[in-house]
């Protein structure tokens, strides 16, 4: 059933058939805004020989292109450089390109679509200015494109589309239930359809359409999330059969041969909705998508882990312009506080580290590479900023940050959290948390005398290091010391002896004793970096405190 050829004739008809009647017969998946409003700044034309060209020089009578997904692979790359650009507007040689970019010069020729976005040889790789620009307008590259091909099984630019499959995993045997009859062989199909039960198809073990895709090299990519969630229509090439994507329908190649064009279409459950392409919109969005998308985006790697945000940055235009809400670090500053209580998701095979060069400030989930995990929902903070309760609650006084260059999305240079809350000053001692203790044994401080940040901090000091004792108190700095919460450090390596501060972040109202709170290390007098996070603090512990202003980079 499943062809074996991927670049068959009959293949590619398949796939031109999938694009037009998306294009012709789906309303939801009509580009936003004409198509065009946006072109990008650099195309390839196929149509006769193979050159670059600069959209801002040439009238296109049709600019209709397909985007390109894939993976780069450890093999060196064909770019366009400052040094190459001239000679790439003048004309390629397709020889010498990778086979997957042949593979897409004949889909689009096949399709009479004149031009493909290939993101290696339209952006000139060796300009940090240009490459900044065009990785900030990526978004739309790919959400204006006619269609992206998708790379799916290909570890580099060597694997191209068309990846031979294997014939056991795909085709369908049909098992002829003629009982005391001639071998089923011997009958016509006329004779085949009088006898409705009489052929069993069975059908080789076969992974679900987003297995199909999912389990493909290009899905564990940190670029190609976005750029298959803004594309309005996709096609991957996965290594078993071709599986189409739009905002409409989700087809395999088995569904098309079975059913033709009104197959396949998947109404949106919850679980899927992570992937649902259909453009965030108020009515099917909320902040738990976007930190569904993280949790997933961050299981992916990159080459370079500065690109961590700047791969993100054509998602988070698109949230902000349908959504109206201020993105700040890979945060939304509307659900600041749900989106500050994170923690790294530590299953086997991952490992959680600092990157080499900054990236993002330390309250953000982009400071470090790793898989992570949203603790809290953007309800449980509602809620609880409705509870009067004593009135503690972190308040967020401002956000800023500075973008490295020219994208506020991208990578940042800098950024900083001003917030007013209740902290406390506790130690880590020979691997535990530890809080100090007062003379009756209680984890409570005795009194409100520590209402101001500098007296409590003074107090602590003196319980914690011993220097300034009261007679009949213990000297030993372990003494009168408690553990308690539960300290999780972002960084393992980052763990050792030393004072902590901890910030009250959530109210944590179930169980109504505990609470949560941002693990922080002082670099001057006001301002703090986070380490990690500490969930279940008995509420206790903070009755005692003031509030505090402080800043977190
Ligand atoms: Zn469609």
């Amino acid at each position: 059933m499943i062809e074996d050829d991927p670049a068959s004739e009959a293949s590619l008809e398949m796939i031109r058939a999938m694009v037009e009647d998306c294009a012709e017969n789906h309303p939801e998946c009509k580009p936003d805004t004409p198509i065009t409003s946006f072109l990008p700044t650099r195309l390839l034309s196929v149509s006769d020989k193979l050159k670059l060209i600069e959209t801002s020089n040439t009238t296109l009578d049709d600019p209709r292109y397909l985007a390109l997904s894939h993976c780069w692979g450890l093999t060196k790359m064909i770019t366009t450089t400052t040094a190459t650009l001239k000679s790439r507007l003048a004309g390629i040689d397709e020889t010498t390109l990778p086979k997957t970019f042949q593979n897409l010069f004949r889909l689009a020729r096949s399709f009479k679509v004149p031009y493909v976005w290939i993101d290696s040889l339209c952006i000139i790789q060796d300009s940090p200015a240009d490459w900044d620009r065009e990785a900030s307008l990526m978004g739309r590259v790919y959400s204006s494109s006619h269609c992206t091909m998708a790379a799916a099984a290909s570890p580099d630019g060597n694997g191209g589309l068309f990846i031979e499959r294997n014939h056991l995993e795909t085709q369908i045997c049909d098992i002829f239930n003629f009982p005391n009859e001639a071998p089923a062989n011997l009958y016509t199909e006329e004779e085949e359809d009088s006898h409705p039960n009489a052929v069993i198809n069975i059908f080789p073990p076969r992974p679900s359409w987003e297995k199909l895709i999912e389990q493909g090299i290009l899905s564990t990519r940190g670029w190609t999330l976005q750029e298959r969630l803004l594309s309005p229509r996709v096609v991957h090439f996965t290594n078993r059969e071709t599986v189409w994507e739009c905002r409409t329908a989700q087809r395999s190649e088995m569904d098309y041969h079975m059913s033709g064009l009104a197959s396949g279409s998947v109404a949106m459950t919850d679980s899927s909705r992570i992937f649902d392409k259909r453009p965030f919109k108020t009515e099917v969005v909320d902040f738990a998508r976007w930190y569904r998308l993280v949790n997933l985006y961050t299981r992916r790697s990159f080459t370079k882990d500065q690109d961590r945000l700047a791969a993100l940055s054509g998602l988070a235009q698109e949230v902000q312009q349908k959504m109206g809400w201020h993105y700040s670090a890979g945060l939304w500053e509307e659900d600041i506080v749900t989106g500050l209580a994170w923690a790294p998701n530590r299953t086997p095979g991952t490992e959680h580290y600092r990157p080499q060069t900054y990236r993002a400030p330390s309250w953000s989930w982009a400071s470090i590479e790793g898989p992570i995990k949203f603790l809290r929902s953007s309800e449980e903070t509602k809620e609880e900023s409705n509870i009067e309760s004593d009135g503690i609650q972190l308040k967020v006084l401002s956000i800023s940050v500075v973008p490295f260059r020219s994208d506020p999305y991208g990578m940042l240079k800098a950024g900083c959290l001003t917030v007013r809350g209740v902290m406390l000053i506790a130690a880590i001692q020979k691997g535990s948390l530890v809080l100090p203790q007062d003379s009756q044994g209680s984890q409570k401080h005795n009194g409100k005398t520590g209402s101001s940040w500098r007296k409590f901090h003074h107090w602590i000091r003196r319980g914690e290091k011993g220097q300034q004792n009261t007679p009949g108190q213990p000297r030993e700095p372990d003494a009168g010391k408690v553990s308690f919460g539960n300290l999780e450090f972002d960084i393992p390596g980052e763990s050792q002896d030393q004072d902590v501060y901890l910030l009250q972040v959530c109210l944590g109202n179930k169980p109504p004793a505990l609470c949560d709170a941002m693990a922080l290390q002082r670099e001057s007098s006001r301002k703090f970096r986070r380490i990690g996070w500490v969930t279940r603090i008995s509420k206790e512990a903070f009755e005692a405190c003031g509030y505090v202003e402080i800043e977190i980079e």
